[in-house]
């Protein structure tokens, strides 16, 4: 027992108080011992998602007057940040699903829009993902080359997406897939497609091997002649895409930063189990002074990194006051407060969880690169949060853009 509470709950409302323990009871006993299996096999964790999906956890991540039942940014973070102290791959195929697919329709959609896609991922029926990184565009989103054709009453899509996590053809799901609009010129606007899996004319090749997230699954995908009918395009033309990718993006990062944090947090607590129980020339490990500085160190990381991922959370809660539309808080002091402070969560987190992995495959010395515990899993899994949405030196280019205002410019994501 310590006497630090660096493990989530402290300013917890009740209800989140309540929701983090039913997410923590959860993971611990229907994700952390299969998550094992799954990534030592590199397959999709389908029993870990079968449970997930019929938890009451989806709801929690949206309002009520579409079937949820919160919706708020704190509940996301809460669920996000419990997943990620299990499994980082199961978080992320959470957070895919619905903050980044789900919550592009929340944030861009139409009522109708809202109406349809919505619920099915809150009942567990349908599975979703968000496709914007291209074989020419990875950081550079205006290099995008998937075009989206007006023809007569329907959408043409043609191009291709490089690594798009939680495509998985069986499963009933949608992709929403960002494309330029009539034009792959560098200015060109952006909209965003709902598409199902099993539309005419989308190609998913074979999953990817990789070092991280070896429980999700990631795939790239070939749009040939892929025919929507009208109402795919989100918003109907009636938001503006191009700031609404950094809205989705700006969702995603800060649950990116929640999934981090938590992961942060089982790696400490595996660190300091194991300098407990390792005995060296006569002492437990955490006996000696330079495992206390580690753990100090550790501690001191997460401790930080929780108060800025708390605090963007609030910040886009009181930001907007329960509604959800791009339409709300755009280009306001507010939002691009909010908007900052996401971004700086996002890279201080990442970089936290990043030397906290180290720190703890270094006191659990052979153990932690070996499958006699998880902190193997969770040193490869946290590295891609230093690449995804947005890598390490974008994060700073856009907060350096933030700071220095139209002094500089970047093309990347943001
Ligand atoms: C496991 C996994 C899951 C993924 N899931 C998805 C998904 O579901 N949907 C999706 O759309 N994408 C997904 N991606 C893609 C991911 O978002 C991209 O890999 C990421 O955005 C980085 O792009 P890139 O790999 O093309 O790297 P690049 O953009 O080529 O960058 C390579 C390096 O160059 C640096 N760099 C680039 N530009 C600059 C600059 N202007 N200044 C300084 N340095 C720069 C970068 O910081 C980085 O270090 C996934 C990738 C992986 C590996």
């Amino acid at each position: 027992m310590t006497d630090i509470d660096w493990t989530g709950g402290h300013n917890d409302s009740p209800s989140s108080a309540q929701l983090r323990s039913a997410v923590r009871a959860f993971a611990e006993t229907a994700v952390l011992e299969p998550a094992r299996r799954y990534d030592a096999a590199g397959v999709f964790h389908a029993d870990i998602y079968d449970a997930l999906r019929k938890s009451p956890f989806p709801a929690a991540c949206f309002p009520p007057e579409l079937g949820g039942t919160d919706g708020s940014t704190k509940a996301l973070i809460v669920v996000l940040e419990e997943l990620g102290r299990a499994d980082i791959s199961t978080a992320v195929t959470f957070a895919t699903t619905v903050e980044l697919a789900a919550g592009a329709v929340l944030l861009g959609g139409t009522p109708e829009q809202r109406a349809t896609w919505i619920p099915p991922v809150i009942a567990g029926e349908q599975i979703a993902s968000y496709a914007i990184a291209e074989q020419s565009s990875g950081s550079d989103v205006k290099a995008l080359e998937t075009v989206a054709r007006r023809v007569g009453a329907s959408w043409v899509l043609d191009g291709s997406k490089k690594y798009v996590t939680n495509v998985i053809p069986h499963l009933p799901g949608y992709v929403v897939i960002v494309a330029k609009l009539e034009s792959a010129g560098r200015d060109a606007p952006l909209g965003a497609f709902v598409v199902p899996y099993n539309t005419p004319g989308l190609e998913v090749s074979a999953p990817h091997d990789k070092m991280s997230w070896r429980g999700t699954v990631l795939v790239d995908l070939v749009l040939r002649d892929c025919e929507l009918p009208e109402d795919a395009y989100l918003g109907g033309g009636a938001v503006p895409w191009t700031s609404g990718v950094s809205r989705v993006f700006e969702l995603g990062r800060t649950g990116m930063a929640a999934i981090a944090l938590g992961s942060s947090e089982r790696l400490l607590q595996e660190s300091l189990d194991h300098a407990a129980d390792r005995v060296q020339f006569g002492k437990s490990l955490d006996s000696f002074q330079s495992t206390r500085m580690r753990l100090a160190e550790m501690c001191t990381d997460i401790a930080a990194a929780r108060l800025l991922v708390y605090r963007a959370a609030e910040l886009r809660d009181e930001l907007l006051m329960g509604r959800y539309g791009f339409e709300h808080g755009i280009d306001t002091p507010a939002q691009r407060t909010y908007s900052s402070l996401a971004h700086v969560a996002k890279l201080f987190t990442s970089e936290v969880t990043g030397r906290v992995a180290d720190a703890a495959v270094q006191i659990l010395g052979g153990k932690g690169l070996t499958e006699e515990s998880d902190v193997g899993r969770f040193y490869r899994d946290q590295r891609m949060f230093r690449i995804g949405q947005g890598t390490t030196e974008i994060e700073k280019l856009i907060i350096a853009r933030a700071l220095l205002g139209s002094r500089v410019e970047t093309a990347a994501q943001s």
